[in-house]
């Protein structure tokens, strides 16, 4: 072999020496916290999270974890170590400010930052991506600077015909998605609805190609048909009735999960006044006086009070709240969600203003905290993230307070961690 024929073997080893030695980082250990790791056990007191190479090497009491030389040690007692959240219902891309129409890559990863630092580390889109989206998909997994992964749905399938449907599922196929949504809502009574027999060709053909199907519904008898017709999530709350015994068995046969998207309701109708956040400081870091400004405009906000739509979904807000709590309480896996990244719903804030009115509807902080961690990457089928256990991902948030004494601690972060990566500035 001559030298020229060697030269491409040297490069290769001599990239391979340095790729392992940028990947080779050094062992991090969060010491003295209390940690919640995500999977609904009791919070490990004294913890130790332990990662590298931004993966979770070993987590557990400090007795229990044995950190290996040359560590660097980040002492963060009295603090309390909760897993990056995951929103399994949200959109990226399109929204600028309070402004839809601006999707491109660059608003992508704006997006997805904006979701990391409030905390919220991975995001399931559920429609409208397009092709931009395909490469900041969670298979990029070595890119991760200061952004939340993504997960996209596509175009969300709509069509008269089953073929019509059809044809937006094969697209969203050939993009290469992870999950199929649909639409079955008549826009309380505005416009036509997803006819049966194109919903359940859609939903059959979503399974066989192997992709789970996410689908926007309103009414319980909607939520029971799909159910039969083989859904694997109800990507919002039953707004129209309280659920009944029949519904939440069919539920639990099916192992469905559900997942309320409160916020989504609060958008519809909140803007009728000045909503109360505007004043938050909490908000104000990412979202600033000129962009709520239109929110602002008297005209604007009379148009919403004496929106007939925004007034049912006012009234209607109850009822998704009580459907919430009964569905937890029979054990059905509730899934974090907002609909955030549509225009007038913050994304990143609103996934604290869905914890606050989850709590306020009767689930227990640490419930919610479950919905965003542990059920939303088992029942969404994510993995590497979720829970803070060997070999995932160690997206993690430090927070000032303890979440389990009240869900709004979780606002009190001192950083968010993505692979290991910290994301706010110091
Ligand atoms: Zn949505």
């Amino acid at each position: 072999m001559n030298r020229l024929k060697l030269l491409p073997f040297l490069l290769l080893i001599l990239f391979a020496c340095s790729t392992a030695k940028k990947t080779e980082k050094s062992y991090i250990a969060f010491t003295g916290a209390t940690i919640i790791d995500g999977s609904g056990d009791a919070p490990i007191q004294n913890g130790v999270l332990l990662i590298q190479n931004g993966r979770v090497v070993a987590v557990g009491p400090k007795e229990k974890i044995t950190i290996p030389e040359n560590t660097t040690i980040q002492d963060v007692s009295g603090k309390t170590i909760i897993p990056g959240l995951i929103n399994g219902h949200g959109h990226v891309g399109d929204v600028k400010g309070i402004q839809a129409g601006h999707y491109s890559k660059e608003n992508i990863l704006d997006n997805l930052a904006i979701y990391a630092r409030y905390g919220i580390t991975t995001v399931v889109s559920l429609g409208g991506d397009k092709k931009e989206a395909e490469s900041f998909r969670v298979v990029n997994d070595t890119s991760f600077s200061k952004r939340a992964r993504l997960y996209i749905a596509g175009e969300v399938i709509s069509g008269n015909t089953p073929q019509e449907a059809l044809a937006v599922l094969e697209n969203n196929h050939k993009m290469g998605v992870d999950f199929m949504k649909i639409r079955v809502d008549d826009n309380l009574g505005t416009s036509p609805k997803m006819a049966e027999e194109v919903y359940q060709a859609v939903i059959k053909r979503s399974h066989e190609l192997g992709y789970k199907i996410a689908t926007h519904m309103y009414y319980l008898e909607d939520a029971r048909k799909l159910l039969e017709a083989g859904t694997d999530m109800l990507a919002h709350s039953i707004r129209d009735v309280p659920v009944d015994e029949s519904f939440i068995g069919l539920l639990k046969e099916k192992k469905v999960s559900y997942c309320a998207t409160l916020t989504r309701e609060l958008s519809t109708f909140v803007y009728e006044d000045t909503a109360a956040f505007f004043s938050d400081a909490f908000f104000l870091k990412e979202y600033n006086r000129e962009t709520i400004q239109p929110l602002l405009d008297p005209a604007k906000q009379a148009q919403m009070r004496n929106s007939k739509s925004a007034q049912k979904n006012k009234q209607q807000l109850p009822i998704a709240m009580a459907n919430l709590k009964t569905l937890s309480d029979q054990g059905i896996p509730i899934v974090f969600g907002t609909d955030s990244g549509m225009p007038a719903r913050f994304m990143g804030y609103f996934e604290h203003l869905e914890m606050e009115m989850m709590a306020q509807a009767g689930l227990t902080p640490m419930q919610i905290i479950l919905s965003a961690t542990k059920n939303a990457a088992q029942y969404l089928g994510l993995k590497e993230v979720g829970t803070l256990s060997a070999f995932h991902w160690a997206d993690f948030i430090i927070l000032e307070a303890d979440p389990l004494a009240d869900i709004r601690n979780v606002r009190k972060m001192s950083q968010v961690y993505v692979a290991g990566e910290p994301v706010l500035s110091r």
